[in-house]
């Protein structure tokens, strides 16, 4: 029978990695599972500005990097593994994946939440070259210019309002008439004289796949199904997350839209009961606040109750 691990951390996003970092300073040697994004959302962004201690910013590919050299230098170990399905009923908890069966003292879930994209090739090519799902991390670089986003609910009025700080027009393009946004936010971005709102509407193609750059949108009016164009240079999606918890329904209490419910931010609770040696951080637990500094701190907080509960176990 193979080991049995002080603590595999879930996902090798911002949270997860600095989970690491702190597990393995504590000689915990923890098994770090890549999933199918290794690296987090970070590591689909360019540049990022807001992470302290870049004065010049940073790419995201290679923060995580540094991350991930910065645990394994502890003795944090790595594998390139998707969970498949977890049975937290028994002790050591038992982990299925797409390697083996794992087993583990304690369990750090860092799985993040993928961001819900139109699903394009257009656009799948241009993530990065002006595709966006993320407004506070790339916002800065469409200063002066014309952007449009995608989305009905509050993370689109959210974004459009928020990059108007930055671009000279946004165009906020969503496919019914009715919106999901709260009345305020609606009122906010329907009064705001650089945000033109175009509603049953539906992007076909983002054009500049050939340059490299977003150039424009190719739209369809769904109803009367009329095409047009638009020409813009960046493309911001705020049709949603999809936090990556599924396989933990039923043993650990989920929100409504699927996000782990935690308790003092890091505990996971099972009808409401705390569950022992199981922690989440990161993006899987915070619709909120969704920066890769808040992940990283909650990421800290739940390798330090990890660290104690072995303590306290005898492991
Ligand atoms: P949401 O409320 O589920 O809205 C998603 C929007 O994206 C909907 O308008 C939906 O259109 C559209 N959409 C989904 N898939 C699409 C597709 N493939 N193509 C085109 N459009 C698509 O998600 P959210 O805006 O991220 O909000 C999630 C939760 O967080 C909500 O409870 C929200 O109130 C909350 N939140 C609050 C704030 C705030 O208060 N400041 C900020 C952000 C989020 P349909 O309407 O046609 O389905």
């Amino acid at each position: 029978m193979a080991e049995i691990q002080n603590t595999v951390i879930l996902g090798s996003g911002c949270a997860g990695l600095t989970a690491a970092i702190y597990t393995a300073r504590a000689g915990l040697k923890p098994l770090v599972l890549e999933g199918h994004e290794p690296g987090g959302q970070l590591s689909i962004t360019s540049l990022v500005e807001n992470f302290p201690g870049w004065p010049d910013g940073i790419q995201g590919p290679e923060l995580i990097d540094n991350m991930k050299k910065q645990a394994a230098r502890f003795g944090a170990a790595y594998q390139l593994a998707h969970l498949v399905s977890v049975d937290l009923s028994v002790c050591p908890f038992r982990l299925t994946t797409s390697s083996g069966e794992i087993r583990t003292h304690s369990l750090i879930i860092a799985s993040g939440a993928s961001a819900r994209w139109l699903g394009l090739p257009s656009e799948q090519a241009l993530i990065g070259h002006g595709v966006s799902s993320c407004a506070t991390c790339d916002g800065f670089f469409f200063r002066g210019k014309e952007i449009a986003v995608v989305g009905g609910g509050d993370s689109a009025m959210e974004e459009a309002l928020f990059l108007t700080r930055f671009a000279t027009k946004v165009t906020l393009l969503h496919r019914r008439d009715a919106f999901r946004a709260s009345k305020i936010m609606l009122d906010r971005v329907m009064a705001h004289p650089n945000i033109e709102l175009r509603t049953s509407t539906v992007v076909e193609e983002v054009l500049g796949v050939d340059e490299h750059e977003v150039k424009g949108l190719r739209l369809r009016d769904v109803k009367t199904g009329t095409l047009s164009e638009l020409p813009i240079s960046g493309l911001f999606l705020g049709i949603g997350h999809e936090p990556n918890a599924k396989m933990f329904a039923g043993q650990i209490d989920l929100d409504a839209d699927g996000y782990v419910r935690t308790k003092d931010n890091v505990f996971t609770t099972h009808n409401g009961e705390v569950v022992e040696g199981v922690y989440a951080c990161g993006d899987v637990q915070d619709r909120r606040y969704r920066q890769a500094i808040t992940a990283a701190g909650s990421g800290c907080m739940a390798a330090l109750e990890a660290e104690k509960f072995l303590e306290e176990h005898g492991h």
